[in-house]
């Protein structure tokens, strides 16, 4: 059953050094074409969906969640109108969680209002680190004091919910001046009682980014490998010592206020996705939009990829995704849905990471333990 669906507003001030989304600068005045784009899309997916059969009538959606880009960019009549289509095809659930990212520079006190007005309830906020330096170096087009700025009006709105996204792994960066960025982010949650949802991602270093040529990858700018755990451990010290749980790999909350969006792809639901590069799972069948935003304005219901997940790649995706959930995999449930014993199955794989203090089995629950958090890709990639 479809329980989230993805909008992409690929619009950003400024294109990162780092990033490898599908998102554009300069093209601004391409935004009233989109929006009408958008729009049709919704339309056709969900039509096309209706005469293959699916019935939306039982359909309540937990989460609609505006990703980018910078959603938080764009006029907010453009977001107004795509909330209203879809929820003229698709009824919502009475506390669906309605998320907008956003960098902390585009917010404005008339903007939160508008989000506020129009049902948004929860502000993600890509902070990515307290430090100038670093925000320079990592090619971010906002400083410190407009990150203060922007959670100050977005938790000042008294919002649902906000939450700040930071990056360890970054050029010039030390584990002292992660510190800092941890010690900021802990003391605005003691500042504001709704800022609730706390993130900390290492850089992904994309190959094509200019990020890559100005700092290829092991250039001395860069903390040493043997940091990243040491970076991680004083991140969840830190997180969880102001209260915040960590429920995901990269993801700390207080309770209730997981992110629904989130746990959505994590356990592996359905989703419909809409907009440019957007990626959908709907009928056991993954796919996603043109990249080019030129070609998705002129094809929006083109496919530039589409993958059938077969039982093996579910059960696959299971795994690693449930593994990367604190709480772990419910191994009954497991069982049941992919038709054999995961504990059987994994025993040798099992027993050694149990043996070595990395995994543990409580009360039917597979989950990795803190010293195995840390190195999770490389436990997971054993499980295949
Ligand atoms: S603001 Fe976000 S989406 Fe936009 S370019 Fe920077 S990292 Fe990419």
């Amino acid at each position: 059953m479809v329980s989230a669906a993805y909008i992409h507003i690929p619009f950003c001030s400024h294109k990162c050094d780092f990033c490898d989304f599908a998102a554009f600068a300069g093209v601004d005045h391409l935004t009233d074409d989109y929006e009408q784009v958008v729009l049709r899309e919704i339309d056709d997916r969900i039509d096309l969906m209706i005469k293959d059969g699916r019935n939306f009538d039982d359909v309540a959606l937990d989460s609609v969640f505006f990703g980018g880009g910078t959603p938080g960019l764009v006029s907010p009549k453009v977001l107004q109108s795509m909330l209203e289509k879809l929820s003229s095809r698709v009824r919502f659930a009475p506390d669906c969680e309605i998320t907008i990212e956003t960098t902390p520079h585009a917010i404005t006190q008339e903007k939160m209002d508008a989000w506020k007005e129009m049902g948004i309830n929860r502000i993600s906020c890509g902070v990515e680190s307290f430090l100038d330096e670093e925000l320079k170096a990592m090619g971010r087009d906002h400083r410190s004091h407009e990150a203060y700025e922007g959670l100050a009006i977005a938790c000042g709105s008294g919002v649902a919910s906000v939450g700040l996204d930071l990056m360890y792994g970054l050029p010039t960066q030390t584990l002292a001046s992660f510190e800092k960025s941890l010690a900021c982010a802990t003391g605005l949650t003691e500042q504001y009682s709704n800022l609730l949802h706390l993130s900390a991602y290492g850089l992904h270093l994309a190959e094509n980014s200019p990020l890559y040529s100005r700092f290829p990858k092991g250039a001395a700018a860069y903390p040493p490998e043997n940091l990243f755990v040491e970076m991680f451990e004083l991140l969840v010290e830190s997180f969880e010592g102001a209260g915040f749980k960590h429920y995901e790999v990269s993801n700390f909350a207080k309770p209730g206020f997981q992110s629904k969006h989130n746990m959505a792809y994590w356990q592996n639901k359905e989703y419909l996705a809409f907009g440019v590069s957007a990626h959908r799972y709907v009928g056991g069948v993954r796919s996603s939009n043109w990249r080019s935003l030129k070609r998705y304005m002129r094809d929006w219901m083109a496919d530039e990829t589409s993958e059938i997940v077969d039982q093996t790649t579910r059960m696959k995706e299971a795994i690693m995704l449930g593994l990367r959930l604190r709480s772990g995999i419910d191994t009954a449930a497991f069982n049941k849905e992919h038709g054999f014993d995961i504990v059987q199955r994994y025993e040798k794989e099992i027993e050694k990471f149990a043996d070595s203090g990395y995994i543990e089995l409580v009360d039917g629950r597979l989950a990795l333990t803190r010293k195995g958090v840390p190195v999770s890709n490389s436990i997971i990639s054993e499980f295949f």
